[in-house]
């Protein structure tokens, strides 16, 4: 260990911009053994390992990097599947420059991060080759089910731990496929597919059951779930696009992020959907997320004529990862950086430009973000025959799903901050819907706080099931 003085940082080998953007395939490749195990040993082992709080899960990060490091790596995998549901999946898409990585040490002391996540995801990959990922066997079965409700990364990581402890578990969901934004919102070159159905399958192996293609408070009414299952949790995620509302936003061509992503992803399954693509296309994005990052990229790989980015702030305030903004740059994607839409202008009905205006950024608002300002006169055009809003998410209404659930003022599930219990007695709720949109990871912490609670909630009723 403490290698970090004579080795330089390495991530696994990445596929040049130019093959890269000619395919949907990940971009990074494998770690090779003896470069996992020489990247671990670059950990400096530190007494307080910031990395562990820098994690939305508190991975126990420095034992897996040293037990990585020794070549132990069924070890390691152990340590790191006991408090990560996900493990390759977060090695894959953590924006880990903003979490366990932008805390480490020695990154610090300007020696570069471990490559946690690079490591974290060679782990797991390997514990999958080799066989080491068991399905869940519970100790005994329990009589008591649980309804889920949203295949994301929430609900599969509740239902995996709640599964563990012998309940019966059923997880409903409105789409097709499990996964969530796993599945049909996060593109192929980030996250193989079929990583995510890897997953699902394994649940479903350790005795979980999946109801697909059912929306809860329409197939059937959350008040039937609550009667069948003695506890439910919440994880319907977050899906109601964030409008543009600049004059001309209704013209064809302007589009929003989410169902773009979901038919590339749709088309990459080898579904049948409609044919529309950024395909010899002017696109403009406009948004600064991990959305517009993946709607850009997704354009560069449909042979886009040119794909520009537009984002209010500037590249530091960027709420997406920085990686991923750097290998958008790569492939070719320009960035108008402090760039806001003023209006969208079509010939013969579809978008044909967008009028853009510079910003700057002024003082701190409430939030400690700095507010951004017009700069009068300064309007320039950006050729678009494809528009796409990535402006974020907000929660879809409540009232059809479940009316008596107490929200926020911002829409989302009004549930206690550790426990994830709502208003409503055995009723949970985690991921998206209590946050609002955020991440993977933390949809999974979340999920796994819920299960805890829930197993508690369930072995109560057992016990005044067995008193009575
Ligand atoms: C394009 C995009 C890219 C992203 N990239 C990243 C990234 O790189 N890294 C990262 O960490 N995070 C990323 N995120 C955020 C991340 O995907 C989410 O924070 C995470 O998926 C939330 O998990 P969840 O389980 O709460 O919700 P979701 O993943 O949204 O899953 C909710 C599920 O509930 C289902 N559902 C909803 N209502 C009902 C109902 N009434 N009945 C039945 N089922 C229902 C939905 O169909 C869905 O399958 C990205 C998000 C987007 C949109
Ligand atoms: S889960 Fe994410 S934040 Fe935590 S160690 Fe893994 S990559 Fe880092």
């Amino acid at each position: 260990m403490l290698k970090f003085t004579d080795i330089d940082a390495k991530t696994p080998p990445k596929r040049s911009a130019k093959t890269r953007a000619g395919d949907f395939a990940e971009i990074y490749g494998d770690y090779i053994t003896a470069k996992a195990k020489e990247q671990s040993s670059r950990c400096s082992q530190c007494g307080v390992p910031f990395c562990q709080s820098g994690c939305p899960l508190e991975n126990n990060i420095p034992d897996w990097l040293n037990l990585a490091a020794q070549g132990r790596l069924q070890d390691a995998y152990q340590v790191s599947s006991a408090t990560n549901s996900m493990p390759e999946i977060c090695g894959r898409i953590c924006p880990q420059d903003r979490l366990c990585e932008g805390a480490c040490v020695i990154e610090k002391s300007g020696h570069g991060s471990v490559t946690i996540g690079a490591v974290e995801r060679y782990i797991t990959d390997t514990a999958w080759q080799k066989g080491w990922v068991k399905p869940v066997r519970p100790m005994h079965e329990r009589a008591l089910s649980v309804g889920i409700i949203g295949a994301g990364p929430a609900g599969l990581a509740a239902a995996e731990s709640l599964r563990q402890q012998g309940w019966q578990v059923t997880v409903y969901e409105r789409s097709d496929r499990a996964g969530g934004l796993l599945m049909y919102g996060i593109p192929n070159f980030k996250l193989d597919k079929s990583i995510v159905e890897r997953r699902t399958k394994h649940l479903i192996e350790g005795g979980v059951k999946f109801v697909l293609g059912t929306e809860i408070g329409k197939d059937i009414s959350f008040a039937a779930l609550r009667k069948k299952h003695a506890s439910v949790l919440i994880a319907a995620g977050v899906y109601q696009a964030r409008a543009l509302t600049v004059p001309g936003c209704g013209v064809d061509g302007v589009i929003e992020a989410l169902p773009y992503l979901t038919q590339s992803n749709r088309r990459g399954l080898g579904d049948k959907v409609a044919n529309e693509t950024a395909q010899g296309k002017h696109v403009v994005v406009i948004g600064g997320g991990d959305t517009a990052m993946d709607c850009v990229r997704t354009a560069v790989r449909q042979k886009a004529k040119s794909v520009t980015c537009l984002y209010r702030r500037d590249q530091a305030n960027m709420p997406g990862s920085e990686r991923e903004t750097q290998n958008a740059m790569e492939e070719g994607v320009k960035f108008e950086w402090l760039a806001g839409p003023v209006s969208i202008h079509d010939k013969n009905g579809s978008a044909n430009f967008v009028r853009a205006q510079r910003m700057r950024l002024g003082r701190q608002d409430a939030s400690g973000r700095e507010s951004v300002a017009v700069i009068e006169g300064s309007e320039f055009d950006v050729k678009a025959d494809m528009v796409i809003q990535a402006l974020g998410f907000l929660p879809e209404d409540m009232g059809a799903l479940a009316s008596n659930v107490k929200l926020t003022r911002h829409g989302t599930v009004r549930a206690h901050p550790v426990r994830f219990s709502t208003n409503l007695p055995g009723v949970y709720a985690a991921g998206d819907i209590v946050r609002g949109a955020s991440l993977v990871v933390w949809a999974i912490r979340e999920g796994r706080d819920a299960a805890f609670a829930m197993h508690e909630y369930l072995c109560a009723q057992e016990l005044e099931m067995a008193a009575e």
